[in-house]
């Protein structure tokens, strides 16, 4: 699916003008916000995720009218390594080069160790942690010979700390961040960054699936939920948005970030920082 009208909206011109993004599991929550405020800042953009065909074509309508740049859509399996490679390749035939690779698309499931369910571990691995890798893999040799190149990772407040009940979710995204300095050391001499951004509770339907299971492991109502597990270790108590982190992604893939490599940039409200 490929939308490559465009319009006069001067957003066109902003700081990512001329650059060509990816961005997985952008059908809804963070990723959509990210690829909006990347569209928004003049950055063509493949979105990625599941949903229903005719919303997925109203979002790219809408995006490629709001901003003029040019929006495609890929359905690409993240537990599928050598669909991940097709989505790449598909993107870089449609729109050129991918200079930008946000890896997003994350799920969650909440449970003890000792009742966690092994599909749930294994999908969660596959989608947190070894999408990115297969992303950055087929993106790499590319943004290297041409000296530039921004990869922006969705961690979590969980890629720094810990909570119970959240085994694979947690190892996951510590795995991530310890791909982000790998990444970052292998592409540093040749203008390739690589970012994790590491969110506190944003409002989302991953956060609004697992009220349930939280509700559940810890036998609480959701309002309990929401205020003694979601936003207890958030000191400003008010969920993060996904225009904040999309703000923070426009950043990190400008020229002005070029030093910043290799690290994890905290958007949790101050929760790291007890
Ligand atoms: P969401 O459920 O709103 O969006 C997830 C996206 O991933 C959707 O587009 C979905 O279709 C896509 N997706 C799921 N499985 C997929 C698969 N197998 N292949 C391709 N796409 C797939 O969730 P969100 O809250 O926006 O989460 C996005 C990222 O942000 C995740 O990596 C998550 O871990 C991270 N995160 C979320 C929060 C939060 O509070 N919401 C906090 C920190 C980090």
């Amino acid at each position: 699916m490929t939308n490559t009208s465009s319009s006069s909206n001067p957003s066109v011109l902003g700081a990512l003008a001329g650059r060509n993004a990816v961005v997985t599991g952008s059908t809804s929550g963070i990723g959509l916000g990210i690829a909006r405020a990347l569209a928004a800042a003049g950055a063509a953009v493949t979105l990625n995720g599941f949903g229903e065909p005719a919303e997925i074509s109203g979002l790219l309508a809408d995006l490629a009218e709001q901003t003029g740049v040019a929006v495609r859509y890929s359905g690409a399996d993240m537990r599928r390594p050598e669909q991940i490679a097709a989505m790449i390749a598909e993107a870089e035939m449609a729109l050129g080069p991918v200079d930008i690779l946000v890896n997003n698309a994350g799920i969650q499931h909440v449970a003890p160790i000792e009742s966690f369910p092994l599909d749930r571990w294994d999908d969660i691995i596959a989608i947190n942690l070894n999408a990115p890798f297969h992303a950055i893999r087929a993106v790499f040799g590319g943004m290297k010979a041409r000296g530039w190149g921004r990869i922006i990772n969705t961690g979590s407040a969980h890629a720094l700390v810990a909570s119970p009940f959240k085994s694979a979710y947690v190892a996951a995204k510590h795995g991530l961040m310890g791909l982000t300095k790998v990444v970052a050391l292998e592409g540093a001499e040749q203008g390739v960054t690589c970012n994790t951004l590491c969110p506190g509770y944003v409002w989302t339907p991953l956060v609004e699936q697992q009220i349930a299971d939280q509700c559940k492991v810890h036998n609480k109502s959701r309002d309990e939920v929401i205020r003694d597990i979601l936003l207890a270790p958030q000191p400003t108590r008010r969920f993060v948005t996904v225009e904040e982190v999309g703000a923070l992604a426009v950043f990190l893939a400008s020229d002005a970030a070029r030093s910043i490599t290799g690290t994890s940039l905290s958007v949790d409200g101050g929760w790291v920082a007890r």
